[in-house]
């Protein structure tokens, strides 16, 4: 039975790339009827950050990347010694030594040292002089990395290791830990770095690819997991639309890509548009309502949503599409035609009269488009807006009139 693990340590936001190990971690286990298991990496208590290890698993339930077993936490098990017997025994054995309190590795000369990369498909092949000795246990008992993945990897039963391009250098350095402590080496995929349209690796430092940062630019986790999941990836049939469901029943390792994927903005935005569209109107006013923190109404936003729906690619475009719903918008004159002085007096005398906008318009030989443009301006403050029939109905006949007279003062 396939076993995979996210091993996240808690430093911080939850980047893209980490998101996209998680997610291929979860549907390759699951694919299979596997198990998923999430282990927190944090034996480098340094680099924590506080409330690291709840906002991890707060972030994977909201993408609905459920594990089965964990989260284990290796701080908590050193008390177990699990770590200090691992250290000791390749000292034992000489594969390690004790220095200043802490123990080294033991590097083999000469040797080369492989191992065959099941997302990369190819064999990788390291030359042991290329490698230094190094600390896989602290003085104060606590496990480096390189000692605590191999130990956990075996002792939770891991068949599969999936993690991002960094961590390549230090799989040797695992490969000989296995292989001095008698263990079978799982197998070990690296998942090609994520690059930025600018160029370059997508790094924390170029803008918001922290998934926290996201979710509140008003990002569908289903999108997102969608985005993540043709990052890296891709089907035999060039399909782009899957739910978290639709991909675990496709994903398998053949379909890794060998390519570096690029994080296009773009695509993430069409993404949310069609993951919008395949809400229904009630559940979509209520995400939007939960953007806005209860801003907005329910029982209006739900009237608005047929008029939005097509065109609305991310939650916080609701405001700046919807919000003249809600409150009086503020007119800049300048986006009036020459004529708004005639248009507008009109329309009000017609509406009051319980005339129909187009009837107002042929009555004074005005020319249609430039009469609504107008009338569009005063009511929304913008000359690009919902149907506005439509919306001038929502609205209602009052509040109507009431734009239109402010709009001439
Ligand atoms: N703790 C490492 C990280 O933060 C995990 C590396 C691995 O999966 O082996 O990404």
């Amino acid at each position: 039975m396939i076993r995979t693990r996210f091993a996240p340590s808690p430093t911080g936001n939850l980047h893209i790339g980490g998101l996209r190990t998680a997610l291929y971690a979860y549907a390759l286990a699951r694919h299979e009827e596997g198990k998923f298991i999430l282990r927190i990496e944090d034996t480098d208590k340094k680099r924590e950050v506080k409330g690291g290890v709840k906002q991890i698993q707060e972030i994977l339930k909201k993408f609905n990347l459920n594990w089965d077993e964990g989260p284990f936490i290796q701080s908590e098990r050193v008390k177990t010694g699990i770590y200090e017997k691992a250290a000791k025994r390749l000292v034992k054995d000489g594969h390690a030594y004790e220095d200043q309190g802490a123990i080294r590795l033991k590097i083999p000369q000469n040797e080369k040292i492989s191992y065959h990369d099941f997302v990369l498909a190819k064999e990788i092949t390291w030359d042991t002089n290329s490698l230094t000795d190094l600390v896989i246990l602290k003085s104060d008992g606590f496990p480096t990395y390189h000692l605590a993945v191999v130990v956990d990897d075996n002792d939770m039963g891991i068949t599969h290791v999936l993690r991002g391009h960094d961590w390549l250098p230090s799989t040797p350095i695992h490969l000989l830990i296995y292989k001095y402590l008698e263990l079978t080496t799982p197998k070990i995929g690296h998942l090609t770095d994520i690059l930025d349209p600018e160029g370059g690796k997508l790094s924390k430092r170029k803008g918001s690819t922290s998934v926290e940062g996201l979710l509140k630019e008003g990002y569908l986790p289903e999108a997102i997991l969608n985005f993540v999941m043709l990052l890296g990836w891709a089907p035999k049939d060039n399909k782009e639309f899957f739910t978290l469901d639709e991909f675990i029943k496709v994903f398998d390792s053949k379909g890794f890509q060998k390519s570096n994927p690029v994080f296009n903005r773009e695509k993430l935005d069409w993404f949310n548009g069609q993951h919008i569209r395949k809400l229904s109107d009630e559940n979509l006013t209520q995400k939007i309502s939960e953007f806005y923190k209860n801003k907005f109404e329910k029982e209006k936003i739900v009237l608005i949503i047929p008029l939005i729906k097509e065109r609305i690619k991310k939650l916080s475009e609701f405001n700046s599409i919807a919000g003249f719903f809600f409150e009086n918008p503020k007119v800049d004159k300048k986006l009036f035609g020459k004529n708004y002085r005639d248009h507008i007096p009109k329309a009000i005398e017609g509406l009051t009269n319980n005339k129909e906008l187009i009837d107002i318009a042929k009555e004074n030989n005005f020319k249609v488009g430039d009469f609504f443009m107008d009338l569009r301006v005063a009511v929304t403050g913008n000359k690009v807006t919902p149907p506005f029939n439509e919306s001038i109905e929502i609205l209602g006949h009052e509040k109507t009139l009431e734009r239109l007279r402010i709009a001439l003062k």
